[in-house]
């Protein structure tokens, strides 16, 4: 499967993570990828970046080095009623949004409190994208949340990170797999993303393709490799169209 698309990845910004923007992008380019997505932690993350850098975002050109850049955020998911950690008007200026469930700014709660909260957080118009829904120590009722990623248009990323051998989420196979089942039983795209924390993961999802070939994931649900589907699926780029 070729990738022209990584729609996760973070940089210094982030705190934990060792590459810029520029090492990044140019990583995008040297494999072929058209875009990329800046997604740095937002603000509840610790020892992550500031609103005003969220705010700033604009002074970044739309592209570099031939590749498209987008400017979003990685939003926490702070409570079971869905609240995020980024104001209403600095996320509307951005071009993408993913929202996720992080250990240091949830405390897991029981499968109906955390399914409840991932609900909430895609019924927001601003919301893109659940970040890696995989992981195993948020349990979640899966065909709850596959249908409400249906209903609001919200896109569930498959998480190559969550896939690791020993990383952080490990454990999601199962759940990602159940997943990837669901999407091709409807004929629901998904989105892929590397979630790479240094410049060599840019465009890198070799878990994710592997768990895509052992079921046969027709490569035509993963909207990443086709640039034009994957904004038009972007729910706020809907959103401004209509
Ligand atoms: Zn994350
Ligand atoms: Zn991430």
């Amino acid at each position: 499967m070729k990738i022209l698309a990584d729609t996760h990845t973070h940089t210094l910004a982030s705190g934990h993570a060792y590459s810029t923007i520029q090492e990044n992008v140019r990583a995008a380019a040297e494999k072929g990828l058209q875009l990329i997505a800046l997604t740095e932690h937002a603000p509840a993350m610790q020892n992550t970046t500031s609103h005003a850098y969220f705010a700033n975002l604009h002074v970044i050109p739309e592209e570099l080095f031939g590749v498209r850049v987008l400017k979003g955020v990685e939003l926490n998911i702070l409570d079971f009623g869905g609240a995020i950690d980024l104001d209403e008007k600095t996320l509307e200026r951005l071009d993408i949004a993913i929202a996720s469930l992080h250990i240091p700014c949830i405390t897991p709660g029981t499968e109906a409190e955390n399914t409840r909260a991932c609900i909430c957080a895609m019924e927001n118009p601003l919301i893109d994208i659940l970040g890696h829904p995989g992981d195993p120590r948020y349990p979640l009722n899966y065909d709850e949340i596959f249908k409400v990623a249906k209903q609001t248009g919200t896109l569930l990323e498959i998480n190559n990170a969550s896939l690791v051998p020993d990383g952080f989420r490990a454990g999601s196979e199962e759940n990602i797999l159940g997943l990837l089942k669901m999407a091709m039983k409807e004929d629901v795209p998904i989105v892929v993303g590397s979630d790479a924390h240094f410049y060599t993961g840019i465009g890198e999802i070799p878990y994710v393709e592997k768990l895509m070939d052992k079921i046969g994931f027709p490569e035509d649900l993963v909207l990443n490799t086709n640039i034009q589907k994957l904004l038009y699926a972007i729910k706020r780029n809907r959103r401004t169209k209509n």
